[in-house]
């Protein structure tokens, strides 16, 4: 066979990196990939950005458990069993995916997908960002509620791997060992008698598409994300040593397992107090008590790590809004920094946005808002405060009164 070589930029056919050869001329495949990204437009998801590339696989430093728990402390205030649980299954699934092939022993390592259980707002999104930020995976996101069987109208459960591979910026190899976070995944419980919502039975046939796709199975991902061209040959994703986090509220589930315990549990007032993470119902969660919420058998069964996420307490709400490495506070000062002026929050003040945010029972979520509702006025003045000191009390977030200029 002749020896061809890449027309575009003269790499010779490889296994890696083979050439397709026309009439008149011959490209390699990873000119392939860089010509499709610049047709479609595809560009990195936001938290992808990054200039440097990603070490290869051999070089990979792979974080320790316990460093991977330090990271997400600094992004994520309490949580701290959802973090160790978290820390642990990304250890170890990333250290299956990048040490493996250098074992002799035959031994298989099951896959462990995470199952994050825990109020909204309460973080489990942005424990999953953060991660896959930090460990420079791809990361996607979906709703279950949005997710349909295939063939049906809505979002087609294999999609999700598509927009895995639009965060990967069309890098296949790297969507391959990417994040998929599935919300909600409460919403796609099959009816089940302890349950009084009445819903959709299609709920299991999500489950099912899913179940496909988590135990590992190849995708077919049309090259024009999403839209299918006859003439295009799809591109294949194997779903195999994807890690898929998934999380949901599971409201109601606290019953399930104070039954099975004959009520012989802490109630739930306990846990909304704000008990330590141990002493919560939710803890005691066994993948029984989730078949009786109406999650299939087979499904529970590939997420092995469960973790559970406390409610969001106003004491919770203040660090949040204060001590995260990009926390809300923190992001209004820099702006005003820039203006020359120094931003402080007086105690109080904070308590009384917390306070706020907790009537909003939308967990952590509610702080922006509430605070992007304060600021708004007194961005709009900003820069005539030049060189000064703007002092945020409780009076200012209850509007009865103007921030203290000086
Ligand atoms: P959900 O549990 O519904 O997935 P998210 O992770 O999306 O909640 O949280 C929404 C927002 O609230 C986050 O972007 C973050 O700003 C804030 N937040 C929620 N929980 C925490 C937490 N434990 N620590 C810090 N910020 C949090």
């Amino acid at each position: 066979m002749e020896n061809l070589i890449c027309d575009f930029c003269g790499a010779k056919d490889s296994e890696e990196n083979p050439i397709i050869s026309g009439d008149r001329a011959c490209i390699c495949q990873a000119c392939v990939t860089a010509a499709h990204n610049i047709m479609t437009g595809v560009t990195p998801a936001e938290d992808d950005i990054e200039e440097e590339t990603a070490p290869q696989n051999e070089e990979r430093i792979l974080l320790k458990p316990s460093e991977l728990k330090a990271l997400l402390d600094d992004y994520v205030i309490g949580q701290n069993r959802a973090k160790k649980v978290l820390s642990v299954a990304v250890y170890n699934h990333y250290k299956r995916i990048f040490k493996q092939t250098k074992d002799e022993d035959d031994t298989e390592i099951n896959k462990s997908n995470v199952l994050l259980i825990g109020p909204t707002g309460s973080g489990k999104t942005l424990l999953a960002q953060t991660i896959a930020k930090h460990l420079d995976v791809p990361l996607a996101i979906a709703d279950a509620t949005s997710l349909t069987e295939a063939g049906y109208v809505g979002d087609d459960v294999e999609n999700v791997v598509t927009r895995l591979l639009q965060a990967a910026n069309g890098d296949v190899q790297k969507a391959q060992q990417g994040i998929i976070f599935i919300d909600e995944i409460d919403k796609v419980a099959r009816m089940s008698e302890n349950r009084s919502i009445t819903r959709d039975v299609s709920g299991e046939g999500v489950q099912q598409a899913m179940l496909k796709i988590i135990e590992g199975s190849v995708v077919n991902v049309p090259p024009k994300g999403g839209r299918k061209h006859p003439g295009q040959d799809a591109i294949q994703v194997d779903t195999t040593n994807i890690l898929f986090i998934c999380g949901g509220a599971f409201d109601g589930l606290e019953s399930i397992i104070e039954k099975r315990q004959g009520g012989n549990v802490l109630g739930f007032n306990q846990v909304k107090k704000g008990k330590s993470d141990d002493k919560n119902t939710i803890t005691l969660v066994e993948p029984d008590d989730l078949v009786k919420y109406g999650l299939i058998p087979e499904l529970i069964g590939r997420l092995h790590m469960i973790a559970t996420l406390n409610e969001i307490t106003e004491d919770d709400m203040v660090h949040i809004l204060s001590e995260p490495k990009n926390a809300l506070v923190k992001q209004y000062q820099k702006l005003f920094k820039m203006d020359e002026v120094t931003l402080k929050f007086d105690k109080e003040s904070l308590k009384q946005i917390a306070k706020q945010a907790l009537e909003r029972k939308t967990g952590a979520r509610g702080l922006r808002s509430i605070l992007e509702d304060i600021m708004l006025d007194i961005m709009y003045d900003l820069p005539t405060f030049k060189g000064k000191t703007v002092t945020i009390t409780k009076d200012v977030v209850l509007k009865s009164k103007e921030p203290k200029v000086v």
